[in-house]
């Protein structure tokens, strides 16, 4: 009376793997994620910290400094 497989595994067993690069390292990786743009938990992180420090990087700094 015990199921061989659960509900779960055959919902992802029928999402199809795909190919992506990632937009921190560039490597290659499969996900099933359709929004997947970084290998690893690590690059996921690097991007969204060098998306804020982007952000903080760019002070209301004055267009002319007097150069
Ligand atoms: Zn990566």
């Amino acid at each position: 009376m015990s199921h061989p497989y659960t509900p779960g595994a055959a919902l992802a067993a029928m999402r199809p793997t795909r190919a992506y690069r990632c937009q921190v390292c560039g490597a290659t990786f499969t996900a099933q994620d359709l929004r997947a743009k970084y290998c690893s938990e690590r690059c996921k992180q690097a991007a969204k910290y060098r998306r804020t420090k982007k952000i903080k990087a760019t002070p209301a700094t004055p267009p002319s400094s007097g150069e």
